[in-house]
């Protein structure tokens, strides 16, 4: 009766049992793993677009306008208020420092994140799928190549005349890293997060309800690849989400992922030291 005594662990012991034991572990994460670091959500009562509508009808058409004119696209993002300026004052939290603890461990493989803030990288995580684009980057639309944005200045260029600003590989037009609304995720984070889901044991899905598609396909894929073998898929949430709901979850530990996490990493330290 192995699950049954399962059910009955503590459950930060039992997800630490289960990542000592992880062939390949990979983490999901999404707003809730931010929020803590002061980064505001999108609709939430004092979120970004809850306060200001007319900003979220901007984001909606932003992909649009750049498909129309990348000059005038860029103009735009020039004059309005920076997002990256306040996002450049944030910082990891630890939650972020506890998957990038896991991963110099040799434990965590990949943290695929639904953030655009450069938390996890700033905390240290090395291998990162940003799956919905980075907002200190800029990517090339002909050729997929992406710059550090602090390699181009950007006020300059507008001064200039110059926008938009063009690939150093192949010439072509940039825009933001970020994916607007509307616009595919791109092949190459695509792909790559695919096969990191199919390929792990093991899931943590922090800070994530997992329902903004293609995304929420990645913890499904997970599940469902492995014929014959036992993918566990661990949530760390405030909250139950479709996948506890649906079952596709193993289990669910409910709080914050700041809190949950350095828990969870303290005990994987200490098992794989004494075993
Ligand atoms: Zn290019």
């Amino acid at each position: 009766m192995a699950k049954e005594r399962d059910k009955m662990m503590d459950p930060i012991k039992r997800a630490a049992a289960d990542l000592a034991k992880s062939n390949y572990a990979i983490a999901l994460t999404g707003a809730g793993i931010s929020t803590e670091s002061g980064i505001p959500d999108f609709r939430g009562p004092s979120g970004i677009w809850t306060k200001d509508p007319e900003a979220e009808k901007r984001a909606y058409q932003s992909y649009a306008k750049f498909q129309r004119n990348p000059k005038e696209y860029w103009e735009d993002r020039l004059a309005g208020p920076s997002l990256l300026g306040d996002l450049k004052k944030m910082a990891p939290n630890p939650g972020h420092y506890a998957l990038a603890e896991l991963e110099r461990m040799g434990i965590l493989k990949c943290v695929i994140t639904q953030n655009i803030d450069n938390l996890h990288q700033k905390a240290g995580s090395k291998r990162v799928l940003d799956y919905h684009g980075n907002a200190f980057k800029l990517r090339c639309v002909s050729c997929g190549g992406r710059f550090e944005d602090r390699e181009f200045d950007l006020q300059r260029l507008r001064n200039a005349d110059q926008l938009p600003p063009l690939c150093r590989g192949c010439g072509g037009v940039l825009k933001s890293d970020v994916v607007h609304f509307h616009e595919p995720i791109p092949a190459d984070v695509a792909q790559q997060s695919l096969v990191e889901a199919g390929k792990c044991d093991l899931m943590l899905v922090c800070g994530t309800s997992a329902v903004v598609y293609p995304f929420a396909l990645l913890p499904r894929a997970a599940k469902q690849r492995q014929l014959g073998k036992e993918t566990i898929l661990i949530e760390i949430n405030a909250e139950p989400t479709p996948l506890t709901e649906e079952m596709v979850s193993d289990y669910l530990i409910q709080g914050k992922t700041g809190q949950i996490l350095p828990k969870i990493a303290e005990e994987v330290k200490r098992i794989t030291k004494t075993s």
